[in-house]
């Protein structure tokens, strides 16, 4: 019957690469693979997830030292020291005049290939 040789073509278990016979989109060889793969999936989300929060924290408390210092500006290479990342901002404005504005949640700032200037603290009320 070409239905049942349709149906038995054989697989490869996504978790474990163990060969499986049976229904043709059949993706895994037994329920603790299935489970262990997606706890996977979950788990590497999760981490990238906490890598951006913790960048982004770490961005956060360069600025608010910088502001505890009085300071409203400084270059990338001393911000590059502290492990400051310019590609972890909450929010971006296309520049009205020359540079880009960035956020990183209440703390605002402008860049330029060299430095971040003026930087503010801006309190906005949640909608
Ligand atoms: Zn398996």
């Amino acid at each position: 019957m070409p239905y049942k040789i349709y149906n038995e073509e054989e697989g490869t278990c996504l978790q474990c690469g163990t060969t499986i016979r049976g229904r043709r989109d059949k993706q895994f060889c037994s329920l603790s693979c299935k489970n262990a793969f997606h706890n996977g999936v979950l788990m590497t989300k999760r981490q990238q997830r906490a890598k951006i929060v913790a960048t982004l924290t770490g961005n956060y408390h360069i600025l608010e030292a910088l502001l505890k210092e009085g300071k409203t500006g400084a270059g990338l290479d001393e911000l590059f020291e502290l492990g400051f990342d310019p590609a972890y901002v909450t929010e971006h404005r296309r520049g009205k005049f020359r540079h880009d504005e960035y956020a990183c949640f209440d703390i605002w700032y402008f860049r330029t290939d060299t430095r971040i200037f003026n930087v503010r603290r801006i309190v906005s009320v949640p909608r």
